[in-house]
């Protein structure tokens, strides 16, 4: 752990194992596989300890991400908002997974700010804000998921893993790197996998649950958009991809169909960053992907009131999505050298 002290360890010890203790773990909105894997794992292991613990997202999350075995409630705070609102009024201790900053539990933003007992942040997205009393904040992990499974280590509760949190906690892991293909750095990824994997858990099972899952909708809207909707720049080693309230109409969209679209064009030859712009009610959400040392997150700060990491982030603007396409097909002029530049 590069950016947390000892002490905070030995803090969040001691206050974790005052024994039953109501303890709640929130997400970021649009829950991807690390959101989930990371609650429903660190859940497990603090019910198994003997918390009463529940579960809070902002929203709901894909069909792709409900296989997961646990009894723990999950309350989406959208459609159950007085149950969210009862259960943070009686929590003891809230754990903010896999998000550096309030904002990023939208309808949440507030109640998670106003939060007056313990607060502790557990994370992987740089630049955090200061919002919770603990911050486990490292960025060189793959995923909120292998810290978790550290941050269980140090604070000795590796004994409460089972079979459901070992589960959740490799999907956590498996789906932030792509398979294991992108935001790896150190060995450590693949040594906590391999502990994981103590725990008898069927790694192909899961890789089909979450891969092997998809609608056919799903599979033609996919063909629609690298057929028809994508648009590529070589010249500024770029592409992206849009699509209209219209188009998801038409292919029956349901939530996450269009995750990991944005991926697609990075394995073309020589492209090192990608969009996915996507319609919504009132605004346009963006994805970026990038290899190497191109920024996509400070690109999304700067022109799409975004953030995330060095080569996976998103934001979203105001602009019809017409507008906010072209804007972002302008902007790669002024990124041309930096695009150039970049080494994979
Ligand atoms: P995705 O494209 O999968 O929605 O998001 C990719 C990454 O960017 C994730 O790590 C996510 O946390 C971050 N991200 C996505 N949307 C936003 C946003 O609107 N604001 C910020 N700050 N980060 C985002
Ligand atoms: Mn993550």
């Amino acid at each position: 752990m590069k950016n947390t002290g000892n002490e905070i360890f030995t803090s969040l010890e001691a206050l974790i194992k005052v024994p039953k203790q109501k303890v709640t773990l929130v997400t970021h909105e649009n829950p991807d596989g690390d959101a989930i894997g990371s609650a429903i794992g660190l859940g497990e292991v603090l019910k198994n300890f003997g918390h009463e613990v529940k579960i809070i997202v902002p929203n709901s999350y894909p069909e792709f991400l409900h296989w997961f075995s646990t009894d723990i409630e999950i309350v989406v705070y959208d459609r159950k908002k007085n149950r969210g609102k009862a259960i943070l009024q009686e929590t003891q201790i809230l754990f903010c997974l896999d998000f550096n900053e309030a904002k990023r539990t939208a309808r949440m933003e507030k109640k998670v700010l106003e939060f007056s007992k313990l607060k502790v942040l557990i994370d992987h997205h740089p630049y955090p804000t200061d919002f919770c009393d603990l911050m486990i904040s490292e960025t060189e992990y793959s995923s909120t998921a292998e810290l978790i499974f550290d941050v269980i280590q140090l604070i000795n509760l590796g004994e409460f893993i089972n079979h459901d949190a070992a589960e959740a906690l490799f999907a956590g892991i498996m789906t932030d790197t792509g398979s294991f293909a992108h935001n790896i750095s150190r060995p450590n990824t693949f040594q906590v996998v391999a502990k994981l994997m103590e725990w008898g858990i069927d790694t192909e099972k899961i890789h089909a649950a979450v891969y092997h899952n998809f609608s056919a909708h799903r599979m033609k809207l996919l063909g629609h958009c690298l057929g028809e909707k994508m648009e590529v720049f070589p010249e500024y080693r770029s592409a992206v991809i849009w699509l209209s309230q219209k188009e998801l109409e038409k292919f029956e969209f349901q939530p996450g169909d269009t995750e990991g679209f944005v991926n697609y064009p990075l394995s073309i030859n020589n492209i090192v960053f990608s969009a996915f712009f996507v319609e919504k009610k009132d605004h346009v959400k963006v994805s970026f992907r990038s290899k190497g040392n191109f920024e996509c997150n400070a690109f999304s700060r700067d022109h799409f009131s975004g953030g995330g990491h060095k080569n996976a982030a998103g934001g979203e603007t105001k602009l019809s999505l017409e507008a906010a396409v072209e804007k972002f097909t302008q902007l790669l002029g002024d990124y041309k050298h930096l695009l150039l530049e970049t080494t994979i």
